[in-house]
């Protein structure tokens, strides 16, 4: 279609947003720039931001890298207007590859769609994987990840760079394709990367190249899994997000794991994109055995907080772990079991950061496919080692540990603790701790000394 300047402008609605994009319609913003028809394209940069765009203007597509969910994006509605204010600044040349994948790519109805991805929902794939088993199915899922193996190989044949910032439409055409397939694990940690491409610093391409030789792997042990033992091959679909529903199974097939478990953490997340679709992530800790398990429920809207296990509460009954070489996954039949009113407060004892390092390795070591551990860690000291970031000092081994996850944890953390120590538990990711829960615990004064 032939734009007018006005249609242009129009696109972007907010009025912030607008002036931004007028800003950016500048060249000494833009590097790379090409056209080709009715397309054209450009690296972008603002900042420390660096983006790639691309429009087709006869079919009103855009496409950008950069994270912004806003659909166009002011990088590129502003190249669209910086092309049709000074198309001299547009050399006509051969797209470049990243605009060929886009171009290749780009469905036949997206005219219709606007360019838009639509998902499979994901209550229609967790329904679907209520019988895992059928061969049907099986032989999908095997397609899906055969797909995604051999985009992978192409991405990174491209580079790293490319990987980068590649338009984001393209990984969220994978990501549902994934979905498409029932395989919501795969989705999920091809969509972690997509976010991860973002992240700035030395360590970027080195978090994302590692992020993107895992998930090959995982396609690969999903594609092969006959030298697997069984377990092993039960972690494998858990990553890739099958038996998420086989609850009944598993509570059929598994021996209970009998103990008195306190209930150290519950929260309730929504499924990223999916709406009024909910998890429940339930940790516990075994008084008798010493182990935890986590209990993770699915759901429309979020689970009442009435039914279930009360955090801090501490239950005994059995537990029923799923198959796996390091179980963690568990459920249980609540009718079986029985809330101890007294008995004092249970906590599992605090492990120091080289404790953590070791039983972390060894843990791996049992499944490569762990995606979080639990842990508690203690006697430590939230300390602010930035004006914005908080870490965990360990007063004997002197060393400090990150964190992550949502701000207000591990704000409550540092407010709480006012240099006092504190037993953390909380999901280590291999690089740092999630909070979840904390609790006092005494320390020798010699101990407290923070850096
Ligand atoms: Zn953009």
């Amino acid at each position: 279609m032939n734009w007018s300047e006005e249609q242009v402008l129009a696109l972007i609605a907010y009025r912030e947003h607008n002036e931004h994009m007028q800003l950016l319609a500048a060249a000494h913003h833009w590097t790379e720039l090409g056209q080709a028809d009715t397309v054209c394209w450009g690296q972008g940069q603002e900042g420390e931001q660096v983006w790639r765009a691309g429009v087709d203007s006869a079919s009103a597509q855009f496409a950008c890298s950069c994270p912004d969910g806003s659909h166009p994006c002011v990088h590129s509605v502003a190249l669209l207007l910086f092309w049709m204010r000074t198309p001299v600044h547009f050399p006509l040349a051969e797209p470049p590859e990243w605009m060929t994948w886009w171009q290749a790519e780009r469905p036949a109805d997206a005219a219709r769609t606007g360019g838009r991805t639509r998902y499979t929902p994901i209550w229609v794939v967790q329904k679907a994987l209520e019988h895992p088993d059928q061969p049907e199915r099986l032989a999908r899922q095997q397609h899906g990840a055969a797909t995604l193996a051999t985009w992978l190989q192409a991405l990174l044949a491209e580079g790293l760079p490319f990987a980068q910032y590649l338009f984001s439409s393209i990984w969220e055409n994978q990501i549902a394709h994934l979905f498409e397939h029932e395989l919501p694990g795969l989705g999920r940690a091809l969509r972690q990367i997509a976010v991860l491409r973002h992240q700035p610093g030395p360590q970027a391409l080195d978090d994302l190249l590692a992020a993107l030789g895992d998930l090959y792997l995982l396609t690969q042990a999903f594609q092969h899994p006959e030298p697997l033992s069984p377990a092993e091959r039960e972690d494998v679909r858990l990553r890739a997000g099958i038996h998420l529903l086989a609850r009944e199974r598993v509570l059929a097939t598994q021996p209970g794991v009998a103990d008195t478990w306190r209930v150290l953490a519950r929260h309730t997340q929504p499924e990223e994109r999916f709406g009024p679709w909910y998890h429940r992530r339930t940790w516990l800790w075994g008084q008798r055995t010493g182990r935890y398990a986590l209990w993770l429920e699915s759901d429309w809207n979020p689970p009442p907080s009435s039914s279930g296990l009360q955090p801090r509460g501490q239950y005994t009954g059995p537990l029923h772990f799923y198959p796996s070489a390091y179980p963690l996954r568990a459920t249980l039949d609540l009718a079986g079991w029985v809330r101890q009113q007294s008995g004092g407060e249970m906590v599992p004892p605090g492990i120091s950061p080289w404790q953590l390092a070791e039983a972390y390795a060894a843990a791996l070591q049992q499944q490569p496919w762990l995606t979080e551990w639990p842990v508690t860690l203690g006697p430590v000291v939230p300390v602010l080692t930035s004006p914005t970031e908080v870490q965990l000092y360990h007063p004997q081994e002197q060393c400090l540990v990150p964190l992550h996850g949502p701000a207000q944890e591990v704000w409550q953390l540092l407010a709480t603790s006012a240099g006092a120590p504190l037993a953390v538990f909380g999901e280590w990711n291999g690089q740092a701790l999630q909070p979840w829960a904390h609790w006092a615990v005494a320390a020798s004064p010699t101990e407290l000394s923070t850096p």
